[in-house]
């Protein structure tokens, strides 16, 4: 008894150390695919204390992020700078390379990357982009983009006529129609045979096929009356126009979805546009991990590109003695931060991720996974 006691506690800790100590952890695998779909979600500026005031928010009642099977950080300079843009951050998880502040799809020295968008479409996976956010800004812009200036949206639109995406939904519209040369991209598009409309609405009636859902501009907070349930409803459309486009419908696509604005919160010090913020990228997590439980063979993997506003929640008294020395929201920057951001995982094959990472080495592993390297 007391024998079996002892192995008992033995097999428990041994189980409750793997996911720590990272033997299981970023192991490579093998060429052939060993996942048919990845999700990748990317909480533009969502630090950890970004998720914690969400929680906070919550009161504690779990949130999908909490569903995630593995945890991680990771970490998110950039070539030239220890406090890195969204531009290079994207690029590193587009292209696993880590490039300048500014640089979108191409390396220190303006070399073209080829992004796992680009490997992806090559090998006949189909694949999307959703945003809260213009579809030619850094995170969205860095799976086809190619440019030294990252706000050349003139150049970033016509990257995205020859990308080959099957489905994106974000804003951005205008900067396809008034343009410096006068073509009319939404045009041309039209003409490859997409459907092009205005809103997520526009896709009502759209399950398979080319699509982009393009919105004028770009999009207000959810406090300032942004439609709560945009981000999981254009992750939702996304996955059942990508679904329907792999081969028979049985998958293998890659989609990113950002949840574009957790960074404007922070560059504006605003807890309570956070809150709507994480609330509506929280909700999106839920559709990728309910997806993934629905769809075996699919990986889901949560990151931030960066934390923005260098947020902290201290107890708004010291005396820990108080019943309740209640919290506070302290912003420190209008900017970015160095600070490591954290990582979720959920789904097939979602233990290779976890411990630290660099985020060219989140790439790294997407691209195995999906048997195109
Ligand atoms: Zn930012």
């Amino acid at each position: 008894m007391r024998h079996f006691l002892r192995s008992a506690a033995l097999v428990l800790a041994v189980l409750l150390l793997a996911p720590i100590g990272g033997c299981s952890t970023k192991s490579r695998p093998a060429s052939a695919p060993r996942v048919k779909n990845v999700i990748l979600m990317v909480g533009d500026g969502m630090g950890l204390a970004q998720v914690s005031a969400l929680m906070l928010a919550e009161e504690y009642r779990p949130v999908n992020l909490e569903r995630a099977t593995v945890g991680g950080f990771v970490k998110t300079y950039s070539a030239n700078n220890r406090v890195t843009d969204s531009a290079a951050a994207g690029t590193a998880y587009a292209t696993g390379h880590k490039t300048d502040n500014g640089h979108l799809g191409v390396d220190p020295d303006g070399k073209p990357l080829e992004t796992i968008l680009d490997k992806a479409e090559r090998a006949g996976l189909p694949t999307g982009l959703v945003a809260t956010v213009n579809i030619q800004h850094a995170t969205p812009g860095a799976f086809y983009g190619n440019t030294e200036k990252r706000y050349n949206y003139d150049s970033i639109s016509l990257d995205l006529v020859t990308s080959g995406v099957d489905v994106a939904i974000a804003g951005g519209r205008k900067y396809l129609t008034d343009r410096e040369d006068g073509r009319d991209l939404v045009d041309e598009l039209r003409k490859q045979g997409y459907v092009m409309v205005d809103s997520l609405a526009g896709l009502d009636g759209v399950t398979s096929g080319l699509a982009m859902a393009l919105y004028e501009d770009s999009f207000p907070f959810v406090s300032e009356g942004r439609d709560p349930e945009y981000l999981p409803r254009a992750a939702a459309k996304a996955l059942e126009i990508l679904t329907a486009n792999t081969p028979r419908g049985q998958g293998g696509f890659f989609l990113m979805i950002e949840g574009s604005r957790i960074d404007y919160a922070g560059h504006g010090n605003d807890t309570e546009a956070l809150i709507g913020e994480m609330r509506d990228f929280d909700a999106a997590v839920g559709v990728a991990f309910d997806y993934a439980d629905a769809h075996p063979g699919t990986l889901v993997v949560v990151v931030a590109d960066h934390e923005t506003g260098g947020l902290s929640i201290p107890a708004g008294k010291e005396d820990f003695t108080l019943p309740d020395s209640g919290v506070e929201f302290r912003w420190s920057t209008g900017g970015h931060s160095a600070s490591m951001v954290p990582m979720f995982t959920y789904g097939s094959e979602a233990s290779h991720f976890g411990g630290v990472m660099e985020n060219t080495d989140v790439n790294r592993l997407i691209t195995q996974l999906l048997g195109l390297e």
